[in-house]
Order: C-alpha cells, then structure tokens, then sequence
C-alpha cells in the first residue's frame, strides 16, 4: 500500500479521501515499489490546477439542466490521447468539429448544447488483457499515455510515474489552447457555420443541405433582428475524462477556499469506467467524495441493482445534475435493455441525466483485422436511445462519442464511404477506433433529425 503522498493542502487531511487505498481497485499500473512514484506526485501535489471549483458548479448546473430537458450535452473526443497528438492542428481540428457538431444539434434540439472535451486529461486507459504478445514476444498492454508508450519495446511498455506529471503538463497546455481557441473569436457561431456549409456542399452530404439552409435562414432571422453575435463569439467548453488512475486523480484533488470541499482539480466531468464501477471499488468510493459532476458507463449487463447502488454512493442527495449515466450497451440490444435501467431509476425518484455512448458496445473486428465499428451501428443506436426515452417520456439527454476532426479511417461506413482498404493508410488510433471529422459531422446531422423529430 501506498502511503497518502499528497501534501496539497487540506486535501490530506479532508476525512474519507483515502478510503480508496483500502478498498480493491482495478486496472492500477504496476508502479507502486518505483521511487519514482514519490517524486512524481510530490511534484503534481503542489502543481496548480486545472480547472477552478467554480467552473465545475457552473458545469454541474447546466447539467442538471440537461437531466431535466432544458439542454443537451455533446461529449467526443479521443479514445485515448496521446502525448504526440496534442499538436495545435489537431487539437484546433478537434475543438472544431466538436463545435460543428454542436451547432447542428442545438438547432435539431432547440437547445443549449453543453459542450465537454474527452480531452486534456484523457490519458489512461482500462485493459482487457494485462499482456500484449505479438509475434511470440509478450509485453504489458498499453495503458495509455499517462502510464506507458504505445511502441511496443520493454521500455516504452514498462509502467512510468514520470509520465504523470508529463500527462498533467500536456492537459494543462491542451486546456490552454482550447480555452484560447473558445474564448478569442475561433468559436464563432457564424464561422462554424461557415464550415458546415463546407461539409454539406461535399457530394456525398448534400441531404444535409436543406439542414444547412434551415440554419442559414435562422441566423439571417436572428441577424435582422439584431442578435449580438459578438456576444456569441465565445462558447464554454468543459474537460473531461476517465478518472482511472486513482493517485492522479488524488493528488489534484483540492480543496476549495469557498466551499471548503474536494474538488477533483484534473477535468471538469469525470467519469467512471464500465470497468471500475464495482460499487464497493476504490473507483466509486473516490469519486464519490468529490464535488464534481460524475459519469457512470453502463453496459449491456448493467442490472437495476447496479443503478440504484451507484445512485446512492455517487448521489445521495439526488442532486440534478451530479449523476450522469453514459449508456453502451450495443445496437442491437439497447432497445431491449435500457429501458428497465430507466425504469428502475425513474421509480427511485432520482434525477440522472442519461447519455449515450454509441461506440463502446459497437467494437467489431475488420476481416483484415482492425478493431473498427459500423457506421450504420453507431448510428442505429442513437436512434435507439432516443426511441427508448420517447416511450418512457424520459429525458434523452446527450451523445458521448470517439472522434477527431482528421481524415482518420478507422469506422465502416459514412455517406463519404470508408472501407476496409483505407484503415492501411489512415488508421492512427492507439485504441479505439473514432469517428473521422466527416463521420462525426453526418451523427451530428442524423442526430439532429432524430431530435427534431423526423
Ligand atoms: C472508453 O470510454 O474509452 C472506455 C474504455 O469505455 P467503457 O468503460 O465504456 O468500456
Ligand atoms: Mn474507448
């Protein structure tokens, strides 16, 4: 066991945070005998944080919005972020297409879209397999740039402290630009739509035409009405990520001077993985004594057990806008299953706000041997996510997505087709297969039509 390193203030002593080191815990690197350890988190423990208490209460309301109808929360990015890809051009490619995404589904809604990163900060990654073995030589798997390399070499694989904190400084300057990028003009509902006029005059989108010209019209409505569109040139963009690796998550966990409470200073939204969502885990204890709003994943096995026991662990004061359930349960089962899950926490009188996760229950692998998802499945379970909430008169309440804003090819399918033969040339993922910029753009679309209610 690993004694409770962190000096940051307050937060060593605040009762409970601990818990977690006494309790069994999953998918841990295997770096607690490195001395390395102590001094990585000496140095996190008196690093600044990420995110301000303050911005966390204000996601944490507009969240609970979202559970009660009034909004809706798009959340993409990266399966797993690595230390290499965090170029401005990619990030901006991303930001970008998240911000695309997010005008097409405010008009489809009608509402405020809550806009949230699986970025700067989503670094460490849950495994099936401990081991990786390739051509008879077995390694540790990769855990994610937080913990080792991806090249598959007994250096690169073996379990690092150091690149926590390194994990830390390329969230803090990730955050940085995309702070810069939402706040100084880049985000501009008029350039943004520029950009989709791009996407939707490509031969292959043009039945998205006539979305793009029923957003065309309503700006030039809002504009000869006299919107203050420079009062729209900023948007707010929140960080997120699996809060897997427990002693980073600690060691930024701060207190805050207002409130006198924990906050996980790492993201905005954390979450829990489908993984680590054992209730009597060191995952749920943690998150469960921090202030920030909490994602759980839920997949096809999930039962109503599991729900209720997570709502009184992660939100026992049944707190809109606390608790968000990211359902993945695949394509072809979600129309059976989630709607008992609803059910079951209907009755318990909470208030969740339930998300759907389209590509974690939708992994297949390519006849040439990628791990890949079908367009058409990703979609199919959008659609089967709002159908579900449409009959219980619930509340669909966002859409949790694997993407990038570059010309990857990694999914099946798309109007703007991708095969089998392109993941040759254009598959870069270190794990799971995203959505490319044009695939991200058409869920949007679709997405938006299933809202609206075509
Ligand atoms: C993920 O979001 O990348 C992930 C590992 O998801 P899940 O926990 O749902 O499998
Ligand atoms: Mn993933």
């Amino acid at each position: 066991m690993i004694p409770a390193t962190g000096t940051q203030e307050g937060a060593a002593v605040y009762p409970g945070l601990d818990t977690w080191r006494s309790l069994p815990i999953a998918q841990q690197p295997g770096w607690n005998d490195d001395p390395q350890l102590d001094v990585a988190l000496t140095e996190l423990s008196s690093a600044p944080p990420l995110v301000f208490a303050g911005e966390v209460d204000q996601l944490r309301a507009r969240l609970a919005a979202a559970a009660q109808g009034n909004a809706f929360v798009l959340q993409g990015g990266d399966c797993a972020e690595t230390f290499e890809g965090m170029t401005a051009d990619r990030i901006s490619a991303r930001v970008r297409t998240i911000l695309q995404m997010a005008v097409v589904l405010t008009y489809g809604a009608s509402l405020p879209v809550i806009k949230m990163g699986r970025m700067a900060g989503q670094f460490a990654k849950p495994r099936s397999s401990n081991d990786e073995t390739r051509n008879g030589v077995t390694l540790p798997a990769y855990r994610g740039d937080m913990v080792n390399g991806y090249d598959f070499t007994p250096e690169s694989r073996r379990h690092d402290p150091a690149r926590m904190v390194r994990a830390y400084h390329n969230a803090a300057s990730t955050l940085n630009l995309i702070r810069a990028f939402t706040q100084g003009g880049f985000a501009d509902l008029r350039a943004v739509h520029d950009w989709n006029r791009g996407f939707a005059a490509h031969p292959a989108h043009v039945r998205y035409e006539s979305t793009v010209a029923q957003i065309d019209r309503a700006l030039k409505f809002m504009a000869a009405c006299g919107a203050d569109f420079d009062a729209l040139r900023g948007v707010e963009f929140f960080a997120s990520h699996e809060a897997l690796v427990l002693e980073y998550e600690r060691v930024l966990t701060r207190i805050d001077s207002r409130s006198r409470l924990p906050y996980d200073t790492s993201a905005h939204f954390l979450w829990i993985g489908e993984r680590t969502r054992d209730l009597d885990g060191a995952h749920v204890d943690f998150l469960s004594r921090v202030r920030n709003p909490i994602g759980v994943k839920l997949g096809p096995n999930t039962r109503g057990d599991d729900v209720l026991g997570l709502i009184d662990r992660l939100d026992p004061e049944r707190e809109p806008g606390r608790l968000t359930f990211i359902t993945r349960m695949g394509a072809g089962v979600i129309r059976d299953k989630l709607p008992e899950l609803v059910e079951t926490v209907k009755r318990s009188g909470a208030t969740v706000l339930w998300i759907t996760d389209p590509m974690h229950g939708n992994t297949v692998t390519s006849p040439n041997g990628y791990k890949t998802r079908n367009f058409d499945d990703v979609v199919d379970e959008v659609r089967g996510f709002f159908e579900v909430h449409r009959g219980l008169g619930t509340v669909p309440g966002g859409l949790h997505v694997e993407m990038t804003g570059d010309d990857v090819a990694e999914c099946l399918g798309g109007s703007d087709r991708i095969d089998e033969e392109a993941f040759l040339t254009r598959y870069e993922s270190v794990c799971d297969p995203r959505l490319n910029h044009q695939q991200s753009l058409e869920l949007a679309f679709l997405a938006a039509e299933s809202l609206a209610g075509h």
